[in-house]
């Protein structure tokens, strides 16, 4: 089968099956070469990895992928995409096609039965309309992955990547630097895809850490209170958390915290490091931990 980043290619197959884009499922397909050996190349692939390809459309990446990988595992949710994939990548007997919602898929059975449980590397053009939500489910389930290579909108890959103090740091960059450490490869402009998305797009690889870079008792609470925090961005700290109901803090648990960490009481979220949010986390859980004294 012809090489699918080839414009001419891409338009061929989606005439020949008559083809509709769905653009409830996020289909921008790429056309540029040298963003599929760019994206390939970051997800730093060899004969030894199993590669966990999400969307894979009409096959474009998946031939890359099977070309540098042992096996790639391509889960695609379009049914009407199925009958394609299996013309365009008819040649390579190490792909695997699962017509599946991604969120629906049990990730550790995958690794289980295609690479003896040892980690995947996930690498796709995603679908935006559910980035966020993937990324975040391929690391709190637990499942085995090593690394996270992926196309997303330009704006969401500058989120993952930002450090406290700056307009775009929040809680995706606090969860996604909790796990990986992010790095933008490269940046791709809308003439990339067929059909053009209307907004830009960027390659971020995430690669896992072996442990994270800070210890926290409990990591759901520290990502509760991260939560709060960024709902609303215009309050200080204290008041976000004391107005989040399921945390149930009082003005002066958090007030004392704050104090104990040196921090000035009209601090707002965006201020703090993913150390302190840690810190503030085990100060503020030991402290809902102690129990009222009793009235006796
Ligand atoms: N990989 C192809 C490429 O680069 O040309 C297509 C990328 S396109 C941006 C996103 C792909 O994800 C589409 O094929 C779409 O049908 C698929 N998709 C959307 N939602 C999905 C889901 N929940 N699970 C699996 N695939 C999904």
């Amino acid at each position: 089968m012809a090489n699918l980043g080839n414009p001419r290619n891409t338009i061929e197959i989606i005439q020949k099956y008559n083809f509709s884009f769905r653009k409830k499922f996020g289909q921008n397909f790429l056309i540029d070469t040298h963003v599929l050996e760019k994206i390939t190349a970051a997800a730093e692939l060899t004969k030894d990895d199993c590669v966990l390809e999400i969307g894979p459309g009409i096959g474009t990446m998946t031939q890359y992928l099977a070309e540098a990988a042992g096996h790639v595992i391509a889960v695609e949710i379009d049914r009407g995409l199925i009958p394609i994939l299996q013309e365009t990548l008819a040649e390579y007997d190490n792909i695997t096609i699962i017509n599946d919602d991604i969120l629906k898929v049990d990730i550790n059975q995958l690794a289980a039965d295609h690479n003896g449980g040892r980690p995947l590397k996930v690498v796709a053009n995603l679908p935006y309309y559910i980035t966020t939500p993937i990324i975040m489910s391929l690391f709190e389930s637990g499942a085995p992955v090593g690394s996270v290579t992926v196309m997303v909108q330009k704006e969401v890959a500058g989120r993952m990547q930002a450090g406290p103090g700056t307009k775009d740091y929040g809680a995706l960059s606090l969860a996604v630097q909790y796990y990986a450490k992010p790095e933008i490869v490269a940046n791709v402009p809308p003439n990339c895809f067929i059909p053009r998305p209307n907004v830009g797009s960027a390659v971020i690889r995430l690669k896992r850490h072996e442990t994270p870079p800070v210890s926290v008792r409990n990591a759901e609470y520290m990502f509760s209170l991260i939560r709060a925090s960024f709902n609303q961005r215009r309050k200080t700290l204290q008041n976000s958390l004391c107005n989040a109901a399921d945390l149930s803090l009082t003005k002066e648990q958090v007030a004392g915290a704050l104090a104990e960490m040196g921090l000035p009481a009209a601090v707002r979220g965006e201020a703090l490091t993913l150390e302190q949010f840690a810190e503030l986390a085990d100060r503020l859980d030991s402290g809902m931990n102690e129990k009222e004294p009793s009235e006796s």
